[in-house]
């Protein structure tokens, strides 16, 4: 074995996803509300029609339409569907990468591009984001553009694991300066002001990546690029037969069909963050980040003790110490339903140290 897994893959650590047993679960930025009986029921009635001994339509027409019809996808521009949008960076990284080429991110920032990169063997630039606040490191970014000519950017808006959207401004400094790829991965648009759909027109080097995972239907597995049919009938090529499942396809219609209850979850979950926030900077001894997002980064004293008090009590958020020098003693916590939201704050204060 040793002899043939190439040496980069036997040095990663398998991306690791705890079991949470029966601990309230605010680790993985889902959304915590389940479905209604009537609309379960009706789910089930459109799962009858499905012939899952035939392959699944290739090209998911019908989820796209539906996507169109919700996310206002300007019509000029083209969508691929992933199975998440973790499949989409793979087949951009792959789509892109060659002798030499360089995929650049901002750091810390959502893991899945550095190891995406490391599984295509294509080199891996982290670019410090400025400590305190988290912003743009403009000096340094545009510095490492110059230098290393990436062939493709990755920029997480609103940002993981930190909460915050980068400045508008320093984003489209990015985007003029860049000669590669610049992708805007929109996970958190559900939570966030601003969206760069519309900057599609102006940016020829701009593609926008969504994902439902963080709108509600993180099951489902769908994630989806938009962009020039230029670019995106070249990375389409990349795309593996009837990666989006028939479950998959039936099931996302559905729920798209019925978006306004993903609207309404998504807006309670916008103004429960709010409240979250309130309480947790008022507590003693906890630093907290705004975040546009459906999570909360925070820091304290003795982090990883707090972390495994909370998992003990059955609160499993995620500890982040360790992960990049300046997220240390810091914590990320998924905003859940209000009843979730309160044990968390009443098992925190119970565990903090100040
Ligand atoms: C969660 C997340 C994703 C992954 O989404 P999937 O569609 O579930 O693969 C992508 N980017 C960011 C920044 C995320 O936080």
């Amino acid at each position: 074995m040793k002899n043939w897994i190439r040496k980069e893959i036997q040095q990663l650590s398998a991306y690791n996803v705890p079991d949470s047993g029966n601990a309230i679960k605010l680790d993985a930025m889902e959304n915590p509300y389940n479905w209604n009986m009537a609309y379960t029921e009706a789910w089930l009635e459109v799962l009858r029609d499905v012939s899952l001994n035939r392959y699944p339509e290739s090209s998911a027409n019908e989820v796209k339409q539906q996507l169109r019809s919700v996310m206002q996808i300007p019509d000029n521009m083209d969508i691929i569907l992933g199975n998440g949008s973790d499949e989409l960076i793979q087949m951009l990284a792959l789509a892109l990468n060659d002798e030499g080429r360089v995929l650049l991110a901002p750091e810390p920032s959502f893991v899945m591009y550095r190891m995406i990169a490391n599984f295509v063997r294509m080199q891996y630039i982290g670019v410090p984001l400025q400590v305190g606040d988290f912003e743009l490191d403009m000096f340094a970014m545009l510095e490492d553009i110059e230098i290393y000519q990436p062939a493709l950017i990755f920029l997480a808006y609103p940002n993981n694991p930190t909460g915050n959207t980068f400045s508008i401004d320093d984003i489209e400094a990015i985007l003029e300066t860049a000669t590669g790829l610049v992708v805007i991965d929109e996970a958190y648009a559900p939570f966030a002001e601003h969206t760069f759909m519309h900057c599609l027109d102006k940016y020829p080097n701009l593609l926008v990546m969504r994902t439902l995972s963080k709108l509600g239907l993180a099951g489902v597995r769908l994630g989806f690029l938009v962009g020039s049919p230029e670019w995106l009938g070249q990375i389409e090529k990349l795309r593996l037969p009837y990666n989006i499942n028939t479950l998959t396809q039936f099931s996302t219609v559905f729920a798209l069909q019925n978006y306004e209850i993903l609207k309404q979850q998504t807006e309670q979950i916008k103004i429960d963050r709010e409240r979250l926030a309130i309480e947790l900077e008022a507590m003693e001894g906890i630093h907290i980040w705004p975040s546009e997002a459906n999570f909360i980064l925070f820091q304290t004293k003795n982090a990883k003790k707090v972390f495994d008090r909370l998992k003990a009590r059955k609160v499993l958020i995620k500890c982040l110490h360790g992960f990049h020098p300046t997220l240390e003693n810091c914590l990320r916590v998924t905003v859940g339903t209000s009843e979730e939201n309160k044990i968390f704050l009443q098992v925190l204060e119970q565990v903090i140290e100040v």
